[in-house]
Parts: C-alpha cells; structure tokens; sequence
C-alpha cells in the first residue's frame, strides 16, 4: 500500500467538477463521474492484489459472462453446448483451458449470431464497431455503453501510473476519422477526453491527423509547446529523426506515449537520447480495449485483470512460462452484447516474470508482432523478418519503407527516398534484405512520395498477403 500512497503523492489529480449547486469541495461529480471514480478506487487497491486473488475475481465475473452467452447468443448455445459447458459448474483453470478458442473467422461466420439477444438494459446502447485490417474481410462487432466505460477507466488508470501532470497540454497525432484535425491548425479541444473529463479535469489537447506530413508535423508539435505527446511509434521515430535533422528543439515535453503499433527497437532510447523524455508504450485492441499497460518502473507491461483474461498459449495450447512466447487469446469480461470469449487477435507475446513493483497483475515482457506481419518462407514455416531501417540507410538515401510479401517467392519493396538509387545500390540492399530474410526472394522495387497507413492509421513495414 505504501507504494499507491507514494504515486497519488506523486500525481496531481485534479478536484472533479461538482454536479451539486452550491457545493465545490470535495466535489460530488455527476453520475459519469461517480461510476469512473467508484472503479478507479477498486482498481487502485486490486493492482496489489496477489495473483490467486485477482484470478478469483476474474473467474467469478468470467462465470456470469458464459452463462449470459451461453443463454442469450446462439453463436454460445450452440459452441459452448458441443464443448459440455454446465453453467452450474464453477470455473478454474483447467476447464478455463477446455472452453474453445475464438478465431477472426468464426467471429465473421457467425455474424449476427455472435449478437446477444437479451443485452442488459443497464449495459447501455449497444453501438457497431467495424474493424477491416489490411488482409481479409471486415470484423464487425457490438459495443456497449459499458465497455465505453471501462475504456475510459483504464485511460485514466494510465495517466495515474505515468503519474502525469494531467493540467498540462496534450498533443495527439493520430488516426482522424473526423477530418477535422488537418495541417496547420489541427484540432483544438478542451480536454484530454470527454468521456472522463467530468471525473478528471485536465488541460487541453491539441490534435492533428497522422495523415500529416512528417516535416509540418514537426513545425506544428514545436508550436504547441505541449507537455504530453501521444502518437504511433512509426510516426514517432520519423518524428524524432526529422526534428534532429532540422534543428527543431521539443522544448517543454515530458513524456511521450506510443499506442497502436509495435514498438521498433531502441525507438525508446532514441526518444531519452534527442528529446530526454521517456516513452510510456501500451497495448489496446479495438476488440477488446485496453490489455495492458507499461508498468510505472519498468518497460515490460502489466494485463489489466480487471478488465479482461489475457492468455499466452504455447502451440499445445498451454500457458506459456516466463521467457516462452505464444498467441495472445482475450476475452473481454464486460462486453455483453458481443462476447469475445477466448478470443485468438493474432498477435504474438512473450510472457514474464511477477514484477517487482509490487501489482499482483500478470507480466507481458514483450509484444512480439501480429501473424500477417511475418513472413512465409517457401517451405510454409514462418517468422517475424529481422529488417532495420539504419542498416538500409547506410546502403542508400532511405527515407521509409515497406515489404509486401505476395507469395511464397515474391515480395515488393516499397521505397521512399531521397534521390533515385543506382543499380550497385539496389543490388546490394537486395543482397542485404535477403540475407536478413533468411531466403533469396525475388525482390521487386518500387519508389513511392509516400507510403500510407492502413485503415485505422496503422502502419506496417512487413505485410504478408500469402493465404496459409
Ligand atoms: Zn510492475
């Protein structure tokens, strides 16, 4: 507990708006409020919890969740029928692990019957949510007034754990799906979000779409003179590159926050050495929300229990052990409208070790990548392309770069660069690009002004394409 006195020392957390007339401290916030601050004080007391307990905790709200789908989604019915679900039976961990695992596919092949026919009316509207990823066809799912919720409780469980000065301006280069947030002037907003603001007032942000050049990005982030800087790791690293080359000084920031992508090497070093800041990382889905968060003294990160069971199976199935690296399956223990349960997204982590800070909230030690961004050798096997930017920037005038993988033999070599390259040029990056790859593929180059980010504002530098 010393620890959670120590960080709400640390952190400047602001005296809600008040609902009541006449009454301005302590603030009795409106019900948005109340509901946000009523989760937050369990959340500050259940990251110490021991492992056992939160596991618990977690089961028991997992139990309500299959029997609600179980009675209310046909998809349930009938899937967790066939795998001898009894709703009667309490959950552990080994008939946590018999439950079937939900794919990308059978989430489109059931669609609707995915949908629960008898949401609680308290869970708030239902509203759709469309994800299409660069391969395959869209995922379509419900979202509730709840989860909406949740995804607001844990942004703010983030500012705690970053012990943010929440007064100070926020600058956000991100996906904008308003178009509202173009060059030069971007968006101006009044808070760092609305769906918290009546629970933690904070300064302003300043937004601008990640769509923006990278040179008017760097002109733009110097003139809002902000404190916090929230955007993608790829955008990020072209950010900071830029600003060293022409002389831009990030004066007042002091912290960076990357979400979205994944974290390229030494991007966090890269960001202390030009800017002296450091750089908070965390892992969301649109599926599920937030998963994890790094953890305030280290740059592993901690799942959010309270919110969802995260798994790291190995290729039988099991957890995996600290050090072991598997597929991520998720389920959302609050979505009732659309139930993700053991829900395979794709990607790939390593799992670790407890911590010791002290939370009780399992260990992520790395995120590895997501399947369609590795690459398939001819032999069907596959694994993530060791490709770095500086080593092709040493070859020739790089300025960006992406690999589309289009059969087992073939990939495309997206380029942007400086000046055109000569022939020994192209031959010695590909050289260098199949030595990386482990396979002499037929490299096609292709010069572009720009590469652009996929839908949701993600960018990708290995795409593969190839069907399994
Ligand atoms: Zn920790």
């Amino acid at each position: 507990m010393l620890c959670w006195l120590a960080m709400a020392a640390a952190f400047n957390f602001s005296v809600p708006d008040s609902a009541l007339p006449g009454i301005v401290w302590p603030a009795v916030p409106d019900q948005s409020g109340n509901i946000l601050l009523t989760l937050l004080f369990q959340l500050e007391q259940s990251q110490w919890w021991p492992p056992e307990r939160l596991r618990a905790a977690q089961f028991s709200q997992a139990g309500k969740l299959l029997r609600h789908a179980h009675q209310s989604v046909p998809f349930y019915s009938k899937r967790l029928g066939q795998a001898g679900y009894d709703p009667e039976a309490a959950i552990d961990e080994e008939s946590w692990l018999d439950l079937p695992l939900l794919s990308r596919a059978d989430i489109q092949l059931a669609d609707k019957d995915l949908w629960s026919r008898a949401l609680p009316k308290s869970h708030g509207k239902a509203g759709k949510i469309v994800t299409s990823g660069s391969t395959g066809t869209p995922v379509e799912w419900l979202s509730t007034g709840l989860t909406s919720i949740f995804w607001n409780l844990f942004t703010v469980r983030d500012f705690l754990w970053r012990r943010c000065d929440v007064s100070g301006k926020l600058a956000a280069i991100r996906y904008d799906r308003t178009g509202s947030a173009n060059y030069p002037d971007g968006a101006a907003l009044a808070n760092w979000g609305a769906g918290f603001a009546s629970a933690m007032p904070t300064g302003p942000c300043s937004f601008l779409s990640i769509d923006t050049a990278i040179a008017q990005q760097g002109e733009w982030l110097a003139r809002q003179d902000a404190d916090y800087l929230i955007t993608h790791p790829s955008n990020l690293q072209a950010l900071i590159r830029h600003c060293a080359e022409s002389g831009i000084e990030i004066k007042r920031l002091r912290q960076v926050q990357t979400l979205s992508e994944l974290l390229p090497p030494g991007l966090r070093a890269l960001c202390q050495e030009q800017w002296k800041v450091p750089l908070f990382d965390m892992y969301t889905t649109q599926e599920a929300g937030y998963l994890a968060l790094q953890c305030p003294e280290h740059p592993h990160y901690h799942v959010q229990s309270e919110h969802v069971i995260l798994e790291i199976l190995d290729e039988n199935g099991r957890p995996c052990t600290a050090g072991e690296s598997g597929r991520v399956v998720v389920t959302d223990l609050h979505n009732f409208a659309t139930p993700l349960i053991r829900y395979d997204i794709g990607d790939y982590a390593e799992a670790g070790a407890p911590c010791d800070c002290g939370r009780g909230l399992p260990v992520i030690a790395k995120i590895i990548g997501r399947q369609r961004n590795m690459i398939m050798l001819p032999d069907g096997s596959s694994h993530w392309p060791l490709t770095g930017y500086e080593e092709f920037s040493g070859i020739a005038p790089i300025r960006q770069f992406q690999f589309v993988q289009k059969t087992r033999e073939d990939i495309e070599v997206k380029l942007v660069v400086e000046r055109a390259l000569s022939a020994p040029q192209e031959e010695r990056l590909k050289r260098l690009i199949n030595s990386k790859l482990g396979y002499a593929f037929d490299l096609e180059f292709s010069y572009h002004d720009n590469i652009a980010r996929s839908a949701g504002g993600k960018f990708e530098d290995f795409l593969c394409l190839v069907e399994n």
